[in-house]
């Protein structure tokens, strides 16, 4: 096993494409996945885990759904990318819009980071405006002006932020603590005619799960309103996941049945869900903003891969397959697994809080309190999260190798398998006594 990873070491730094697949948040000597299967990956020694990473998220379906797989064979065999625009990639876009009505128009790029990185370049260049606002904590890709305070990746790494990044680019970045109204207030009444943009998580997922307070992402949006600024919110992890419409739709869902008007983002970016395991994303949003994007408007971006059919066929047939049955039986489950896990870690005595949004679900070992804030989140056990991640491993279950991430669950989940999570949570926490 070792010698594995000293040879991807020889070659790939740090043995991996990605930096959390190093498991430095937990320590120990990652085996390479070989395949998966439903809820399940099997390890390059033939080892067989009930998986709760789900590639972070695109795997909502289940690993290796039929339908899918024979959507990417049959695109494959009509060839692999053509450069031109294809029928399914409107379809998927319409697919995106009929879900999220304020993605009113849509482009297909292959990474969140593209998504998010074309927001702001649009922000900017419809508003004029330079500076960014956004959240401690939030995580949006590793484009330089948004890779400042950016959650688990770093705070895994235990950086604040990345070398190489200029100060210039950092400079137009503001960075507030997440869910504070005041701070959020007091920005705009100092910086307001220089805020092109706020950014955040529809719901943070990037420091563990946070539940975003009631009316914090309807302050951003009134604010931005009236202040000239384009309000983004990023779904790429939260988008057709937590909820059939990202947890905007949860929030539209509460203001709805509580007589209010729903808020609405400028723009919204999309991925992880929407490729279905492979390379797309999407920007969405307001058409006027979103027709100032070349070739309309003055704001270029360009993708030799972007849209590729391949990829598209993917997404097309994972979001066709995402029914209201898929996530009645996500959020069953999720709620099975905070409520199990929860009680295990209870009983035996763990200090422990759990973060929830729509059926996104993570456990802060150490907390009295679901966190809201980077520096809340920041302070849990890092060091018995490190110690149930292996144990539970031992006991047949694949966690997310990092205390800041979420634990993913699929529509290929059973009680079975919430089962086995919840026994081996229990066993560890028996054994902290
Ligand atoms: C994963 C993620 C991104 C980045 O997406 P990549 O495809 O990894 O570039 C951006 N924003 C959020 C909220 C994410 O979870």
């Amino acid at each position: 096993m070792s010698i594995r990873s000293d040879r991807a070491r020889a070659i790939l730094p740090g043995g991996v494409n990605s930096p959390v697949r190093a498991w430095n948040g937990v320590g120990g000597e990652p085996v390479p996945i070989a395949s998966a299967q439903g809820s399940r990956v099997t390890d390059a020694d033939g080892r067989d885990y009930v998986d709760f990473v789900g590639s972070w998220g695109p795997a909502i379906l289940g690993h290796a759904h039929p339908t899918v797989v024979q959507a990417v064979q049959e695109a494959a065999a009509r060839g692999l990318s053509f450069g031109a625009t294809t029928e399914r990639e409107v379809e998927l876009a319409e697919e995106i819009r009929g879900r999220y009505a304020p993605a009113e128009r849509v482009r297909l790029v292959s990474t969140g980071t593209e998504a998010t990185m074309t927001a702001i370049r649009l922000a900017r260049g419809a508003t004029g405006r330079d500076v960014i606002v956004k959240f401690a904590g939030c995580y949006h890709g590793h484009s330089d002006a948004l890779l400042v305070a950016a959650g688990s990746g770093l705070a895994t790494a235990g950086v604040p932020e990345s070398a190489g990044v200029t100060a210039g680019a950092a400079a137009d970045t503001l960075v507030l603590p997440y869910g504070d109204e005041d701070a959020l207030t007091a920005a705009f009444a100092e910086h307001g005619a220089r805020i092109a943009a706020v950014i955040t998580e529809a719901a943070p997922a990037n420091m563990g799960t946070v539940t975003p307070p009631r009316g914090f992402n309807r302050l951003i949006a009134t604010l931005c309103r009236n202040e000239g600024a384009v309000f983004i919110v990023d779904e790429v992890l939260t988008g057709f996941r937590a909820g059939p419409a990202g947890y905007w739709g949860v929030e539209r869902d509460l203001d709805i049945a509580a007589g209010i008007e729903p808020w609405q983002p400028d723009l919204v970016t999309f991925g992880k869900v929407i490729g279905g395991g492979m390379p797309v994303a999407a920007l969405g949003g307001r058409t006027d903003l979103m027709e100032q994007l070349a070739p309309l408007g003055p704001v270029y971006q360009a993708g030799t891969l972007s849209g590729n059919p391949v990829a598209v066929a993917a997404g097309l047939a994972t979001m066709r397959l995402l029914t209201e049955d898929v996530y009645t039986h996500i959020g069953r489950l999720a709620d099975a697994l905070a409520a199990g896990v929860s009680a295990a870690f209870t009983d035996a005595g763990v200090t422990h809080a759990v973060g929830r949004a729509g059926t996104l679900v993570s456990f802060f070992l150490g907390l009295e309190h679901s966190p809201v804030t980077f520096d809340q989140a920041a302070v849990q056990d890092t060091q018995a999260f490190a110690s149930l991640f292996h144990s539970m491993r031992e006991s047949g279950v694949y966690l997310p190798p990092s205390a800041f991430e979420t634990w993913f669950v699929s529509h290929a989940h059973t009680d079975a398998d919430v089962a086995t999570a919840v026994d081996a949570a229990a066993a560890w926490a028996q054994s902290q006594g």
